[in-house]
């Protein structure tokens, strides 16, 4: 694991206590009707709402005061009505020789989330939040342990986006100026339990401008730990983003134990759920699956991982295996390299394609939530 160094910390790290709650709503809360409708009701000539846009999802600025097509005069009426503040860096931290940057944001009302740029040769991805905190309780994890904080609102989760498209094209992450690609809803939360509003940044963040930032559908993945009929939704969207399932384990003995919500949706019940989906949308489905020593890395588990994955997806699926990063105090710990190695052999003898997660997203994966806890 690469030295997390602290880059940055310009803000105190002890707030006022702060009232718990949603932000006022936002200019990316909103779709492109209701846009139109909020700047109707300021008295506003309707091309101002794609005017607006134009510059939060085209220019990335969320500031109006620096928006300089608006008449000075309405600056101020725009600002309180649709860009209240959403998120304040409290602090960057970097490894990869800069070139992974995590940021710890606190919201209006003091709740601390994060949001992780990795930057590789052919790509930038985004790794983003979708809940502060997660009502999830999977024991290995750092986020799980604090509880659910609350839900992010739609505009949240799309301004951690285009603050780390701004902060590529501005080059502010080593490497140089660049382009963001990917985003995968791997951070804090569980983002099908905050259904609504995911799926509606998903649209903010793939939609072409003026409606949103124009990023590939393909590009974005989200992320569930297997709430079905959720998952058997999202297939409905008509969206081809990518869908990552969490199940960590083939059987629902040890499920129960490690991902607590199996014992509201089985592993048969989530993986009929990931062919739907898989079948509606033409996409293959990601399966992660943290290998967590002696616990879930017998050679029969990779063995009944990959019967069961073969034989309810076929070729639609992929596993991307992820040797767990211990949190401090942590009893979980990784598996050896040659328990891997056997594991990834198994799993592929049953004809599923299955690889290790690169140590980037090993790092960034191990990580989740604990910047936020020390915050
Ligand atoms: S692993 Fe994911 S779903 Fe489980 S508690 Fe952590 S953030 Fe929530």
């Amino acid at each position: 694991m690469g030295e997390w160094i602290i880059m940055a910390s310009s803000l105190p790290l002890v707030f006022d206590a702060p009232k718990r709650g949603m932000p006022p709503r936002h200019l990316a809360d909103l779709d492109s009707e209701q846009r139109r409708e909020a700047v109707r009701e300021l008295g506003l000539p309707a091309f101002r709402a794609d005017q607006l846009a134009r510059q939060y999802y085209g220019r990335l600025e969320a500031d109006p005061a620096k928006m300089t097509d608006l008449p000075a005069t309405v600056r101020d009426t725009v600002g309180t009505a649709l860009f209240p503040p959403l998120l304040t860096a409290v602090k960057h931290i970097a490894c990869d020789k800069g070139e992974t940057r995590k940021t710890l944001w606190r919201a209006h009302d003091g709740t601390l989330l994060e949001s992780v740029l990795m930057r590789y040769p052919d790509r930038a991805t985004l790794c983003i939040s979708s809940q502060a905190g997660c009502g999830m309780a999977c024991p290995f994890c750092a986020t799980g342990q604090g509880g659910l904080d609350r839900n992010l609102t739609t505009a949240e989760i799309v301004d951690q986006v285009r603050a780390a498209a701004a902060a590529l094209r501005d080059g502010d992450v080593a490497g140089g100026p660049g382009r963001l690609s990917n985003v995968v809803f791997m951070g804090m939360g569980e983002p099908l339990a905050n259904y609504k509003r995911v799926v509606a940044a998903v649209r903010r963040i793939t939609s072409p401008a003026p409606d949103g930032l124009g990023l590939s559908q393909r590009s974005v993945t989200v992320s569930t730990v297997g709430l079905a009929p959720a998952i058997r939704k999202l297939a409905d969207e008509g969206l081809s983003v990518t869908l990552a399932v969490s199940l960590h384990t083939p059987d629902d003995e040890l499920r129960d134990t490690l991902v607590p919500v199996n014992n509201r949706w089985s592993v048969k019940e989530v993986l009929d759920a990931a062919r739907y989906y898989a079948d509606k949308t033409g996409r293959r489905v990601s399966i992660e699956y943290a290998l967590i020593r002696d616990v879930n890395d017998q050679p029969w588990r990779a063995d009944l991982l990959g019967k069961k994955l073969h034989k309810a997806l076929g070729a639609l699926v992929h596993v991307n295996l992820i040797p767990l990063n211990p949190t401090p105090g942590s009893e979980w710990d990784a598996s050896p390299k040659h328990v891997e190695r056997e594991f990834v052999r198994r799993v592929q003898a049953q004809g599923v394609s299955c690889t290790v997660r690169d140590t980037r997203g090993q790092e960034i994966a191990a990580a989740c939530g604990q910047l936020a806890a020390e915050g």
